[in-house]
């Protein structure tokens, strides 16, 4: 079996409303997939994280050296396409294009050989997992404390156990948003907060301090990414654990959060990191500083297929905990395709997500779908 072509997949959709983070403005989706193909007909997909047109340009520029190659040789391709980019690269777009491509491959072994991805990572230790909704981003012309206390009083509804939501604007607002969060939903649901680096060090000490006593089980990106010491004075200087790690791709830029405790909490995710290939070595590096892994997910579904796999096979760690943890970030916001590009969607029966069993991610690509939400080059 050889590697045949290398395709990429922009899928586009323009908001009816917009939304935003601290960090980001939302007035589309777009996501980059990747599509690899055999010479004997087998196909794997990928995802990719970030900005979809500037990792379709990465990823077409990786494709010509992996025509003609074993796919099979996962291992090695990871490596060849790193070093291609390494003197520049590193970081950023060289790793989440790498990591659709790895993502792919491990779909194509997987269907090789007839078994989803959690077999050919060692095996499951769970085959469900607890979903959090993720939500409760800001949207302009409506009262914000209202408007997030209605979405979360909905996931409580549908089932949900856990809610994440976006905080990182204005230290007041933020504070009067999880405690109207909490109040309505009550006091056995996990309540999660993301600042998505949008507070300078004095702030997220603040917020962290006086959102305590909310019952907050972490404090994500509280500060900018590139700032590890500031990290670790939040760690430091507030109760909450915090956690981190979606905008820090391959093993190199986990080291030193790791090594330093940055982070209680490390957030890689399978479309940014690296794929499966770096994710396993991450994955291993966390339980050796016994880190806690919860995995990021930003993505379709089929970002959230490899997340099941990766998750599924998650050593447990201390071995005696609840085989179901860790928990899977699960996006509730606007996205039409985020489903629809799979034959089957992967939803949650009450906050709980079935990890699918077919060979490699174990999903089927809807390709009326891929067609329907392609971004049209203007
Ligand atoms: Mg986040």
């Amino acid at each position: 079996m050889k590697i045949a072509a290398v395709h990429t997949h922009l899928l586009d959709h323009e908001l009816d409303t917009a939304f935003e983070s601290a960090s980001m403005h939302f007035s589309r989706r777009q996501h980059c997939l990747v599509e690899i193909v055999c010479d004997d007909g087998t196909i794997g997909w990928g995802e990719c994280l970030g900005p979809a047109p500037l990792n379709a340009a990465v990823v077409r520029a990786y494709g010509a050296a992996l025509i003609g190659r074993d796919p099979l040789e996962t291992e090695k391709l990871w490596l060849e396409l790193y070093n291609r980019f390494r003197d520049q690269g590193q970081r950023g777009l060289t790793v989440t294009a790498l990591s659709g491509i790895d993502i792919a491959l491990w779909d194509i072994k997987g269907k090789h050989f007839g078994v989803p991805i959690s077999t050919l990572l060692g095996g499951r230790f769970r085959n469900s997992v607890r979903a959090y909704a993720t939500g409760s981003f800001r949207r302009e012309g409506v009262d914000r404390v209202e408007d997030i206390s209605r979405e979360v009083a909905g996931y409580r509804a549908e089932g949900f156990h856990a809610v994440k939501i976006k905080i990182g604007f204005d230290v007041e607002e933020d504070l009067r948003v999880i405690e109207a969060v909490r109040e309505a939903i009550g006091p056995d649901m996990r309540l999660m907060i993301d600042g998505n680096h949008g507070y300078d060090l004095l702030e997220a000490l603040e917020v962290g301090r006086r959102a305590a006593h909310l019952g907050v089980d972490w404090f994500e990106e509280p500060v900018l990414p590139e700032h590890l010491s500031a990290y670790r004075a939040v760690r430091a200087g507030q109760p909450l654990p915090v956690a981190g790690g979606e905008t820090w791709h391959g093993r190199y830029a986990m080291q030193e959060p790791l090594e330093t405790r940055a982070v209680d909490i490390l957030q890689p995710d399978i479309c940014g990191v690296g794929g499966f290939t770096e994710m396993r070595r991450v994955a291993d590096m966390a339980a050796l500083h016994g880190v806690r892994l919860v995995p990021h997910v930003w993505g379709t579904a089929v970002c959230i297929a490899a997340s099941l796999q990766c998750m599924a096979a998650l050593l447990p760690n201390p071995p005696r905990r609840d085989p179901i943890e860790p928990i899977l970030e699960f996006d509730r916001t606007d996205n039409p395709f985020r489903q629809a590009v799979v034959c089957t969607p992967i939803e949650h029966q009450r906050g709980v997500v079935q990890i699918p069993d077919g060979p490699g991610l174990g999903i089927e690509i809807n390709r009326d779908a891929l067609a329907q939400y392609a971004l049209r080059e203007s």
